[in-house]
């Protein structure tokens, strides 16, 4: 039994990726590339986006990346002003880890938390596809322990907080509690663009809204649902690695 086993690992070989902060694999949809000069100002490319992320206004576009799902669409209506690359460099800094006073806070934050980060997933009410994202970083291919971060069961053991989902009515409460109960320094990762921006889904009687109408967000990272890539990027990018 064990030899058989032993011949399985030997022939299936190394599964885990190196990080690539650039490319990653083939057929992902990464940054979008914004050419205004070849723009008329039609505006399909904006009437076409499902979240507002793309705007147009007098042969001008206005893009936010939190709001993006990065799914191709507006490119697929105009190829002369848009297109999209497999960079998983997605994230970006909240508020108060932005310029010269957010490099000295995350220096202290790293000085403080040393060579590991324990992370909790909390879901706010999300479709699960994000979930699903972020569990693929603990299997082989992505191997998260490598790096020194690793998913704990209780706030009270955690870091970091990575949040999916719209931020929901009936679990705003728990939301609260969580953070409450997560030690300083806490971290905040909003994951994907319902928890980066809310406007996958429109206000209703059961929505809030977006993550940071409720907790302070230390990063986002935008996507429908963000790959494990980019979730790793998003990681390093918070901690000062690579
Ligand atoms: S990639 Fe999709 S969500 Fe992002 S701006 Fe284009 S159409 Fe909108
Ligand atoms: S961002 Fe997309 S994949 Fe993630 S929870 Fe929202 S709808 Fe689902």
């Amino acid at each position: 039994m064990m030899l058989r086993m032993l011949k399985q690992i030997l022939h299936t070989g190394l599964a885990t990726e190196a990080y690539a902060d650039e490319e990653a694999s083939v057929g992902l949809r990464g940054e979008l590339v914004i050419e205004a000069q070849g723009c008329d100002g039609c505006g399909n490319c904006a009437l076409n986006c499902p979240t507002g992320a793309l705007e147009a206004k007098r042969k001008r576009l206005k893009w936010e990346r939190k709001k993006c799902l990065f799914c191709g669409l507006c490119v697929t209506q105009c190829q002369r002003c848009l297109s999209q690359t497999q960079n998983v460099a997605l994230a970006e800094l909240g508020l108060r880890l932005e310029g010269e006073a957010g490099i000295l806070l995350r220096k202290r934050i790293s000085n403080v938390l040393g060579r590991s980060l324990h992370v909790r997933h909390l879901d706010a009410g999300s479709c699960n596809a994000c979930d699903f994202e972020m569990s693929a970083l603990g299997s082989p291919i992505y191997d998260l322990q490598q790096y020194g971060i690793d998913f704990v069961a209780s706030p009270r053991h955690a870091d970091l907080l990575m949040v999916t989902g719209v931020v929901t009515k009936n679990l705003l409460e728990a939301i609260k509690m969580t953070y409450e109960a997560t030690p300083e320094p806490r971290l905040v990762m909003a994951v994907g663009a319902c928890a980066c921006s809310g406007k996958v889904f429109p206000k209703g009687y059961a929505v809030v809204g977006a993550l940071d109408d409720v907790l302070p967000v230390d990063i986002y990272v935008p996507g429908c649902p963000p790959s494990p890539s980019a979730l790793l990027q998003g990681l390093f990018m918070l901690l000062g690695k690579f």
